[in-house]
């Protein structure tokens, strides 16, 4: 499976795992025995090795410190009914992450070196993927800056490494959410299709003040005039509107999502219409008003499908008429999971094992 990478392999003497407790398995707190690291040196990726998890020594002075010359990818790994391991979609973080990396002038790597890095690791990895429903082995792949050097300049070398994290079931509440009309996530010309580290450190500020008000989530619109819905926390978002899928259109300012794209190919199977395109705020809330918006969730690795129970805008409510008894949210749940788990045929091939 490896032939053309060549990845050292140190395991660890004992492993934790009998440790962990299902029961409480807090989002990417708990880590696996190992993780995989490589070096960016000389203008080649090298060293790839497959190490016990472990705390790492970087100068104080490294760029990505400084600078956030630092991004990252997410996905997950399942384990079938049959004892099969599968990553779902891998290719498509692979084309993502070399995204991140044009933007954040930092080295890309070969899709395949990507995926078959991720493959070794969950393979050593592969007693920790839980079978428990809804439960699944969080990937994070990321790359960061390594120069010892303080000016504003690009990195001339770097790491790739990948940990694992055991995860549970998303907690599936249905959101309340806030339309953010004065902060903004990314901007046109920025770099917000990037899973760049800065974009998530720079969201934070406004995400703590909507959970201080009380809101679950928010929902982040175009930074111009704040008219145009664009994403939904650390996810996309997408609405059943008069029985058609629509979503925002990507752009620079939104992060093209890996279940963004499998809901809408998995909708048209379904025989929906989908609508990708921009997506004002007023229409949303005008189409809840009227009783024509169905469905409104987030769709993202993390939860696959976030429900959305009401969305406030400058202060006013609008609610969702029943999102738990939603025809398309649920379906679509459902089939993504069963497709990552194996339970139904891949006719695409979307499982990596
Ligand atoms: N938007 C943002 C800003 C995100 O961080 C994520 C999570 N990666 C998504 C969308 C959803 O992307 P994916 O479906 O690939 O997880």
């Amino acid at each position: 499976m490896l032939e053309t990478l060549d990845i050292k392999i140190t395991k660890v003497k004992a492993s934790r795992l009998p440790q962990v407790d299902f029961d409480n398995l807090p989002f990417g707190r708990v880590f696996t025995d190992h993780m995989l690291v490589a070096d960016y040196v000389d203008g080649q990726w090298q060293n790839f090795e497959i190490v016990p998890y472990g705390d790492i020594s970087v100068s104080p002075a490294i760029s990505s410190l400084h600078y956030g010359q630092s991004f990252f990818e997410g996905l997950k790994a399942y384990k079938h009914a049959d004892g099969k391991v599968s990553v779902f979609r891998p290719d498509k973080n692979a084309v993502r992450f070399n995204k991140s990396a044009e933007r954040m002038c930092m080295p890309t790597l070969p899709e395949e070196v990507f995926v078959k890095s991720i493959a070794a690791l969950v393979d050593v990895e592969r007693d920790w993927i839980p079978t428990r429903e809804g439960y699944s082995l969080y990937i994070r792949p990321y790359m960061f800056a390594t120069d010892r050097f303080l000016g504003v300049t690009p990195s001339e070398t770097y790491k790739f490494m990948i940990l694992t994290c055991p995860v549970g079931a998303y907690f599936s509440k249905n959101l309340n959410v806030k339309v953010e009309t004065e902060f903004s996530r990314a901007c046109e010309g920025g770099y917000g299709y990037a899973k760049a580290a800065g974009n998530y450190g720079g969201s934070m500020y406004p995400a703590k003040k909507a959970l201080e008000q009380g809101y679950d989530q928010l929902i982040w619109t175009d930074a111009k005039n704040h008219e145009f819905i664009e994403e939904m926390g650390a996810a996309n978002i997408a609405f059943v509107i008069n029985n058609k899928v629509v979503t925002p259109s990507t752009r620079d300012s939104i992060l093209n999502g890996v279940t963004r794209d499998s809901v809408l190919t998995l909708a048209k199977d379904f025989g929906y219409e989908v609508e990708e395109r921009r997506v004002s705020v007023t229409e949303v809330l005008e189409a809840i008003q009227n009783g024509t918006c169905s469905d409104a969730f987030g769709a993202g690795t993390a939860a696959t499908i976030a429900q959305i129970a009401s969305i406030t805008h400058e202060g006013k409510v609008y609610e969702l008429p029943n999102p738990s008894a939603s025809v398309f949210a649920n379906k679509m749940r459902s089939t993504l999971d069963d497709l990552k788990c194996g339970r139904i045929e891949d006719a695409r091939g979307w499982n990596y094992i």
